[in-house]
């Protein structure tokens, strides 16, 4: 309702403020641009102030434009030029008065500031170059509430505008980026862009397609998937992220990048990881992640720890090269053994890992058995024949037990039960009560502390080396017992293999070698001159590289006489390297000390090595006496090795004789040493200085 107390003149001009308001009011929806918009504004104005001028004053800046860029008058002849005097009109305030004695054209005028992103950026600016106008407080207010409104819609335009920019910015960036990207509507899975990447390079709309129905599959999102084309045989990430579009569309942006080479690595890295780049079987990784599996779904199976015998004699004998050779041979081999195809693990180092299926398990003993024939063929390296056998550890779960890393130990206890049961063989894990069953990893541990505390732990005994015709003990073979604080007392049979192969028989060899040559020399101090004393020595300890002046210095150290001394060197593959052997044991001899070929007959003997190596002595291994009183095979052997000794002059020596049969049959013979029970167990040496020498001593 008008307010009664006004004249009817001051209504009309308020009638007319709320038209000129509503109209201009009504330009905030008007999409034009804002030159015409503001145009019609400062025209709506101009008419209702009755003034000559109504413009927007853009102030100096940065901007291109500025000066009175948009303008309205009732006549042209009104129009305000941009005179740098004019700019005593705008300031950070609303300024209105009349310019009575002002040097130029404006008689009076209103300024309002208009603010845009908290900077002025324009000025409203009304003025009269005809009358002196008193604007009144209403009048200023009006203006103010237009400025508000000229400001509402220029920051749309602005906003706006940038956004157009920024647009333009993007999408140059979007194009140059090295992925692909593509903005998809969220509601009309539209596609609204697509950069150059996508574009070129990726079959972008396939693989979008199908990976957004993957993502956006049963309303769940996933943000993030991988995808792999079949036809390039390319690896995508495509990855999803929502965002606003720049017309405030919710849109999901697309990134396709192209990962095929952090593929490819990621593969070989995995491929790394589970294999084995030697042989190209899986690894002890692989095998326990399988075997847990196995566990989990089936519950039933197998488990073959298998572990080469003498491996490490053909690695320093031969060379690495040679062990590399052999190692793929087997694994080979082992694939070609049905039912275990593709169930075979290298674990390292030689030794190899077999699961067993539920389905195979049946057959057990079958694939055991082709396993040990494998291993008793000779393997070709390099055009000549070595033989290596293995000896295998089984167990059974859920029988033996359900966990990986319990069953692995149970079936390395049971491989070496097979290794101390004297290799070439299989066993399987058995429950025991007593303590006598550890693994490897014990006896290892345990060895490397006994080594560390000054060998204190071992001990030699001596066994009697008796002459055939007189019976008298002419000599002894020193053997090496460990006391082992933690695990008991050991044979040699069950720590010597695992010193060779962890290298630490040397350690153990020289402590005996030393202990050995003082108490000997104590014996031929004593009165027995000619006394000797056997020490053998592993392969592994003769390729190495300073044995000869390791022996010397010992020899020097203890004072023995060197022709008191014998070396028992076994007969093993590494005999192959004939060169290398006959040097260092030509270089033994040369200072005295007598060489003893031992275990003769075993495995991969040939009678020329007698020749070919210098040898002062042959002991025949004990198998050939077990059963010679029945065996014609091995007594012709025997009666062949001893008459051949004779014509190469060198001295044969049998071990293992157990009874007076074996004895008479030696004697028949003329075969010169004998070695074994019948006469002496290896002792501790007091017990054998009382029962050996004292009654040769009494004998002389
Ligand atoms: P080896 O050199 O063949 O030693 C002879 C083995 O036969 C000894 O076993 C001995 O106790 C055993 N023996 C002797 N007479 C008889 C018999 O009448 N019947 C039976 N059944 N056995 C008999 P031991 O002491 O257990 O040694 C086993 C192997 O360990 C040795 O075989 C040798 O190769 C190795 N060894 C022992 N001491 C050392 C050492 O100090 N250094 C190195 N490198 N090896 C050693
Ligand atoms: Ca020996
Ligand atoms: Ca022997």
């Amino acid at each position: 309702m008008p307010d009664m107390s006004l004249t009817y003149e001051e209504m009309e001009k308020e009638v007319k403020r709320h038209e000129t308001v509503a109209k201009i009011v009504q330009m905030i929806e008007d999409d034009s641009d804002f030159e015409i918009v503001a145009g019609k504004i400062l025209k709506y104005m101009g008419e209702y102030l009755d003034v000559t001028n109504v413009c927007i004053y853009q102030p100096q800046g940065k901007c291109e434009m500025s000066g009175f860029t948009i303008q309205w008058s009732p006549d042209s002849k009104y129009e305000m030029n941009n005179d740098a005097k004019y700019s005593r009109y705008f300031g950070s305030h609303i300024l209105s008065g009349c310019a009575c004695d002002s040097d130029d054209d404006i008689k009076s005028y209103v300024t309002v500031p208009v603010m845009i992103n908290d900077k002025c950026a324009m000025y409203l600016f009304v003025a009269d170059k005809e009358k002196y106008i008193q604007f009144d407080d209403k009048t200023i207010g009006v203006i103010k509430d237009i400025s508000k409104i000229v400001q509402n819609i220029a920051q749309r335009k602005v906003t706006r505008n940038s956004l157009f920019r920024s647009y333009g910015a993007l999408t140059d960036i979007l194009d140059n980026m090295g992925c692909g990207v593509m903005v998809i509507d969220k509601d009309t899975k539209k596609v609204l862009f697509t950069n150059r990447v996508a574009e070129e390079s990726i079959d972008s709309q396939s693989i979008t397609r199908e990976c957004l129905d993957r993502m956006y599959y049963d309303g769940q999102m996933e943000t993030k998937i991988e995808k792999f084309d079949a036809v390039t045989g390319a690896w995508y990430e495509v990855k999803l992220v929502d965002i606003t579009w720049v017309d405030g569309r919710r849109v999901s942006l697309c990134t396709i990048i192209d990962i095929t080479q952090i593929k490819k690595n990621q593969q070989k890295i995995e491929f790394q990881a589970n294999n084995d780049f030697l042989t190209g079987l899986c690894n002890r990784r692989k095998c326990e992640n399988d075997l847990t599996e196995l566990i989990r779904k089936k519950g039933s199976g197998a488990l073959m720890f298998l572990d080469l015998d003498d491996f490490k004699h053909i690695n320093d004998g031969l060379g690495h090269q040679y062990g590399d050779i052999l190692l793929k041979q087997i694994a080979t081999g082992l694939r070609h053994i049905s039912g275990i195809e593709d169930t075979c693990y290298r674990m390292g180092g030689d030794e190899f890992v077999i699961i067993v299926r539920p389905e195979e398990k049946s057959r057990i003993n079958q694939i055991a058995g082709d396993i040990l024939v494998m291993f008793n063929k000779p393997w070709y390296l390099y055009e000549a024949e070595y033989y290596c056998t293995m000896s295998m550890g089984i167990v059974e779960f859920p029988e033996n037990g359900t966990d990986v890393h319990e069953l692995i130990k149970k079936a390395d206890i049971a491989m070496y039960d097979a290794k101390k049961a004297g290799k070439n063989r299989y066993a399987y894990y058995l429950e025991k009560k007593d303590k006598s069953s550890y693994s490897r990893l014990d006896i290892e541990n345990s060895m490397r502390t006994a080594i560390a505390t000054n060998c204190r732990e071992f001990e030699v005994y001596y066994q009697p080396i008796i002459d055939n015709k007189t019976e008298k003990c002419i000599g002894c073979e020193a053997l090496v017992r460990w006391n082992s604080r933690t695990l008991g007392f050991m044979t040699p049979d069950t720590f010597i293999p695992l010193a060779e192969y962890l290298g630490l028989i040397t350690n153990i060899g020289d402590y005996v070698f030393e202990k050995a040559c003082i108490k000997c020399k104590e014996w031929n101090e004593m009165g027995y001159e000619d006394f000797k004393v056997n020490v053998n020595l592993s392969v592994v300890q003769l390729l190495q590289n300073n044995v000869v002046e390791n022996i010397r210095k010992i020899v020097r150290r203890v004072g023995i006489k060197p022709e008191n001394l014998v070396l028992e060197i076994t007969e093993t593959l590494a005999i192959n390297d004939m060169q290398k052997i006959m040097k260092i044991i030509n270089q033994i001899k040369a200072m005295g000390i007598k060489i003893a070929l031992d275990d003769f007959g075993t495995g991969y003997s040939s009678l020329n090595y007698i020749k070919q190596l210098s040898l002062d002595i042959i002991k025949v291994d004990q198998t050939f006496i077990k059963d010679i009183t029945q065996d014609d095979y091995a007594r012709a052997f025997l009666k062949l090795v001893s008459d051949l000794s004779k014509t190469i002059g060198v001295v044969v020596c049998v071990e293992g004789v157990e009874n007076k049969e074996q004895k008479e049959l030696l004697k028949q013979m003329d075969i010169e040493l004998i070695q074994g029970y019948y006469y002496g167990m290896p002792m501790p040496a007091e017990k054998f200085e009382k029962k050996f020498l004292h009654i040769s001593k009494l004998q002389k």
